[in-house]
């Protein structure tokens, strides 16, 4: 067996395990980060089973969608999102999880074509209060939600699924515990109030089990899937 069969087959499994011992009664989705590898192992990890990708970079993803263009592949953007990049984010990906600003918002809703389905979209919470982290800040992120929300009800062609965030960069695991219980709670509010949401973004390589034994349905791994990443990230204009 290949390398990336043998970790997706391994991570499935970790994946169901966790999903058995939370109270959730969700089973989790699995986007391959694929950021900084190359098209051979994309190709790998799909016939492998895996249909959904995460990418961080613009352009590096537009290369890859390009070449991969026959295979049935869901695309999910998780980079920082800048307002020159909206229209080819619009145009070219199925998710996106990284927004934080009504700004945002608008112009993805403004540059979706119209005849795609709606843009599917989770707002990205700034669970560990670093200022290096993108997001809307944990502490303050009701209030500020409800104007997201309230924006969202003018923007039709994007569709709100729920919430995303990267915890601390921190080997203390209750300080992460408690970002995963603070996502879930909030998460737990917004299903309420709208029937759209069904997303709990959270959980990588190094956490992915734990955020499940959380509450999170979707994580994102890359590097338990790939290696260590191939193409460094590249700053600037992509
Ligand atoms: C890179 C990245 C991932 C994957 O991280 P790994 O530690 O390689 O699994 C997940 N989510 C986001 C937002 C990322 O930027």
């Amino acid at each position: 067996m290949s390398t990336i069969l043998t970790n997706i087959s391994q991570i499935k499994q970790n994946i169901l395990e966790a999903a058995s011992i939370n109270n959730f009664g969700e089973k989790a989705t699995l986007v391959a980060v694929s950021k900084g590898h190359s098209f051979g192992l994309i190709i790998e990890a799909f016939n492998a089973g895996i249909i959904n990708f995460g990418e961080n970079y613009l352009q590096e993803a537009l290369d890859k969608k390009l070449h991969l263009e026959r295979f049935a592949i869901q695309w999910h953007f998780l980079g920082p999102i800048q307002s020159n990049k909206c229209r080819l984010i619009a145009e070219n990906f199925n998710w996106v999880h990284s927004v934080d600003r009504i700004k945002v918002m608008k112009l993805l809703n403004d540059f979706r074509p119209s005849n795609a389905p709606p843009l599917n979209i989770c707002i990205q919470i700034n669970s560990s209060g670093e200022d290096t982290k993108s997001g809307i800040a944990i502490n303050d992120a009701q209030s500020q939600l409800t104007g997201l929300i309230e924006a969202l009800k003018e923007l039709p062609k994007l569709k709100l699924r729920g919430i995303m965030s990267v915890p601390s960069n921190t080997e203390d695991i209750e300080q992460v515990i408690n970002e995963f219980k603070s996502m879930h709670m909030l998460y737990a509010e917004l299903k309420n109030q709208f029937d759209t949401v069904d997303t709990l973004s959270m959980g990588m390589s190094n956490d992915f089990k734990l955020a499940i034994e959380y509450g999170s349905n979707l994580v994102r791994i890359g590097t338990a899937i790939f290696g260590a990443r191939e193409i460094k990230a590249k700053g600037g204009n992509n």
